[in-house]
């Protein structure tokens, strides 16, 4: 069972189980739910709202990039249209791109999925043997309310999605949302066997879940300012 960001409930299920005891078990919780809805009603969600100015901050793996709009990336635009680069310290948008503010969204959020996907592959391996489970397939999109999401297969290792807006997290909490969908493919569920078996791979994994809570609440999400300033 788990509260997603958007306050709504998901209770996850054997695909032949009676109703009367998943309505049990709902009710049952209420004290876990109660405490649910308390801290988010204490911390609530604060996604900022980003304008493609220069000078506006963008994070990547924890790091803060200032954006530059940069009209000498014009011509390097229309070679590659939705051009968007990482060069000393800044995250460079060509002029073209940032002048509207859905198409230069679209570029920006383009830029974290690609970047992201590289990086995550990368961590992919590690995490895999250390759970001891193959490596499935990543993508990295809009996962809704969630920041990660694992779907089975019974041909291969399945697909991990990852949420585009983690790469915004210092690298030790996206590694952590790695290793939890990872660790979904032994077990699926949130049970004590689950993280049991996340702990033996990453032992901070609760401090980590934590940090995941309050940091998530404060990412953007891709809500821009519309309009010309
Ligand atoms: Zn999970």
């Amino acid at each position: 069972m788990t509260v997603e960001r958007d306050g709504s409930l998901t209770l996850r299920v054997p695909p032949r189980c009676d109703p009367v005891r998943a309505e049990r078990f709902v009710a049952g919780s209420e004290v876990w739910l109660a405490d649910k809805v308390r801290r988010r009603e204490e911390h609530p969600p604060a996604h900022p709202v980003r304008a493609f100015r220069e000078g506006e901050s963008f994070f990547y793996l924890g790091r803060e990039y200032r954006l530059l709009v940069d009209d000498l990336a014009d011509h390097e635009a229309k070679a590659s249209p939705g051009t968007v680069k990482l060069v000393a310290g800044r995250l460079v948008l060509s002029e073209n791109l940032a002048k509207d503010p859905r198409t230069a969204r679209r570029a920006v959020i383009g830029w974290y999925r690609r970047t992201g996907l590289r990086w995550a592959a990368s961590r992919l391996q590690p995490w895999a043997a250390r759970l001891g489970v193959p490596e499935p397939a990543v993508r990295v999109r809009d996962v809704g309310n969630r920041w990660g999401t694992y779907r089975q297969s019974t041909s291969d290792p399945g697909t991990m999605a990852l949420h585009w807006a983690i790469f915004q997290l210092p690298s030790h909490l996206v590694d952590y949302v790695i290793a939890h969908e990872l660790a979904h493919i032994k077990l699926s569920g949130h049970g004590p066997g689950y993280w049991k078996l996340l702990r033996t791979a990453m032992p901070e994994c609760e401090e980590r879940r934590a940090e995941l809570d309050d940091l998530g609440r404060r990412l953007w999400l891709g809500d821009v300012v519309d309009g010309k300033p």
